[in-house]
Formats: C-alpha cells, structure tokens, sequence
C-alpha cells in the first residue's frame, strides 16, 4: 500500500471465506492454555479413511502413478463416478459427465464460472455453506440468500422468500438438499416445486450432494433425477465425508457434457489434474468393500442419537433429529434470552469458556436474514466421540441450569 492506494485487485475485496475456521483457532487456542475442548465446531473427521482405500493409495504411488494424468480424470474412477451416481439417482451418465476435482469444493466456484456472467442473480441457501456467497460475489455475480422455516420435525425451504428473489437476471440456483448447517432435507414435494422454478424460470441447477450418503435411513433424492432436470443440473459429488477422506481431496462435477468440457478445461487452467494416485483410492472407494463406509455411519449414528438427546435436555434449547449429514441446528433463542446474551459471539465465547464446549453459530454461514427473530447454534458431531458428546453437553447442560 502506498499513498491510501491499494495494488490488490477489487474483486478481492468481495471475496469472503469460512469464518469456522476462526472458531477452530480460538478453540485450539483455548485448549493450549490447558483448558478442556469439546469439539463441536468444525466439520472435519476424527475417523480414520477406510484401510482398502488407504492400501490402494500407498499401490498405486509403488506403482508409479505420479506424474500428470487426464485433465477431466482416469477414466476408471470416471467410469466408476458415472456408473455409482446413475445406480444412486436413477439416470444414465457416463464418462463424459465427469470431471474429477480436488475436492468437492472446487465444483462451486467452477460451476459458477461456466454458468454466471457478471451480475447474473444467482440464488443460495442462508444459512448455508458460506463458500456459496463467497464464490457469487467474488466472480461479479449477485447473490440472493433464500432461507428455512422451521417445519414439524425439519426445517423448511422458505419457498415465498425463493419466488419473491427470482427477476429476470435469475440464472442459477444451488440446492443443498443434506443441508449443512441444518441437517435438512427437503421432502420430495419441495424437491418437486424447486424443479418446476427452475424450469419455468431457466435456471441452471447447482445441486450439492456433499452429504448424499451420510444418512441413517430412508433414501437420499436428487433434483437431477427429476424430468428435464438431469440437462440443467451440476451434481457436486465428494469422498470427503463417506469414506472420511477430507484431507484427500477428491471429489467431482457431474453434469451435461456441454458443461462438464468447460470444468475440464478449467482444470487444465488451475490444477492440471486432480493428484493421480488418490485418483485411484477413489476407484478402489467405490468399487471395492464398502464395510468401511458402513462402520463411519454407524458410529455417526450414535453418536447423532445420543447429541441429540443431550440438547434437547438442555433448558432453552430445541433440537430436530435429521436423517441426513452429521450436523445439528439446535434453537437456542430461550436459553440466550436467559442468559442475558445479546449477540452470537458473547453466548459463543461464554459457553466455550465456561463449559469448554466449542460450536458455531447460524453467523458462520451467512448473514442473518430480515425478519429472522430465533438464534440458532451448529453442533457438528463428526470429530468427536460419544463419551466427549456426553461429558460436554452434559457440561453445557449444568451450565444453561445455573
Ligand atoms: N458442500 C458442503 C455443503 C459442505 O459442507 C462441504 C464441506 O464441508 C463441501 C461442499 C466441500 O466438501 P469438500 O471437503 O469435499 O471440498
């Protein structure tokens, strides 16, 4: 900076980025002082990625598979990707739908890319993945947050504050059905009516399918397999959260060819390829024993069942149960109200250290939205155990009671 001027580019000023990671620091921070930290926050994994998967990985570096590789992928995993989401979904993709990504993340800014011309209108889920509204803004687009309401036993996709933010500029949507940070899911009925918005309206579908498998009963449905949606939908599919791979990095766009060319091409601009051999640990993920995939939900599965119950033994707090993600949306107006606190962070921050329970809140995942009058928190169970589960909330628990 000199003389007031600065030499960064505007669009870096719009772009935002994932403020739990802050609450991650500051709970690592709190930790390093000595204190207790029941780790709430964050949505990575505490479980080890499936041997198979491992044993794959370690064989094809033995095996040389180090050096560049397709821009789009090996065809194996692109064929195994393809041949998986059809099975899932009920459709017909092959090869040529799939560019395999470093993660599941990548798909957002790349579909926003091919898709969103400066000041297209784009609309996204508040709260929501914040890499949403970062990405919109950042590539000139004009984000539009549509909310949830809360419904009988789940949350709700707002659908007036969805019809009332469509104009003409309206170009894409993106659908996190599995919804991070509410464990959402919307039954087929909304799934129906987003599908017939998009129609009518020419919308181009980014469907997030982060949480598509992390589920403990029932089934999972994609606004893709629906009629006429399969030509206008961008399936953002991750081994991240399966088969606990955060760290792995891979991941895929799947969609109409027409568009899936242009990702690959994008790939070829930013990364080259997605890294060769874990390319393959995605093959053997797919294709091979899936007792490790299973054994991650049923821990996951216990531990959302006792969680669940701990804060909804909480007084002041209220909690659904969702059947998908491995996130919970707790209301925690009444205890707040309570307690005195006014803001998000002062609850936040007290509860953290007093209690040595970390979460974030409804705040980490965009702004709040006119008219939004409860508090809610997010309590991800995903990097942490049942019997930490219980000493914390247990903790949280005679805190609330004091
Ligand atoms: N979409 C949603 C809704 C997520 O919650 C996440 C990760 O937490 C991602 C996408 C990105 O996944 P990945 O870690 O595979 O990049």
């Amino acid at each position: 900076m000199t003389d007031g001027r600065t030499h960064l580019a505007q669009r870096i000023a719009r772009l935002g980025t994932e403020t739990a990671f802050a609450v991650s620091a500051e709970a690592a921070a709190w930790q390093e002082k000595g204190n207790r930290v029941y780790p709430f926050h964050l949505g990575d994994m505490d479980l080890p990625t499936p041997q198979n998967i491992v044993d794959a990985a370690m064989k094809a570096i033995a095996d040389g598979k180090t050096g560049y590789c397709p821009n789009a992928g090996i065809m194996p995993l692109r064929e195994a990707l393809a041949a998986d989401v059809s099975a899932s979904h009920g459709v017909n993709y092959g090869p040529e739908n799939v560019a395999v990504q470093p993660g599941g993340k990548p798909v957002i800014g790349k579909f926003l890319l091919t898709l969103m011309d400066p000041g297209d209108e784009v609309l996204y889920p508040n709260p929501g993945f914040p890499i949403y509204e970062s990405q919109i803004e950042f590539l000139g687009g004009v984000a539009k947050p549509y909310g949830f309401v809360p419904g009988e036993t789940d949350f709700l996709l707002d659908f007036d504050a969805i019809e009332a933010a469509i104009t003409p500029r309206t170009k894409l949507l993106i659908f996190n059905n599995q919804h991070n940070p509410t464990g959402a899911e919307s039954p087929d009925t909304e799934i129906e009516t987003l599908a017939e918005l998009a129609r009518n309206h020419d919308l181009y579908v980014l469907s997030d399918e982060a949480y598509w498998d992390i589920r403990y009963s029932g089934r999972s449905r994609s606004i893709a397999s629906l009629p006429d949606m399969q030509e206008r939908t961008v399936i953002l599919y991750t081994f991240s959260k399966k088969y606990a791979m955060t760290g792995w990095r891979l991941g895929a766009a799947i969609g109409p060819q027409e568009i899936i060319t242009h990702v690959a091409t994008l790939n070829v601009n930013q990364e080259s390829c997605t890294t060769h051999f874990i390319q393959y640990a995605g093959v053997e993920a797919l294709t091979g024993d899936q007792s490790g995939a299973k054994k991650i939900l049923g821990i996951l599965k216990d531990r959302r069942d006792v969680a669940v119950r701990l804060l909804n033994d909480i007084p002041g707090v209220s909690c659904y149960a969702p059947e998908a993600t491995f996130y919970l949306f707790p209301d925690m107006t009444e205890l707040m109200e309570r307690k005195g606190y006014d803001t998000y962070d002062e609850l936040r921050r007290a509860v953290l250290e007093q209690t040595g329970v970390s979460f974030c809140t409804r705040l980490h995942f965009g702004r709040e939205l006119p008219g939004e009058t409860r508090r809610y928190g997010r309590f991800a169970y995903s990097g942490i155990p049942v019997a930490d589960i219980e000493e914390g909330l247990g903790k949280l628990k005679a805190w609330a009671e004091q």
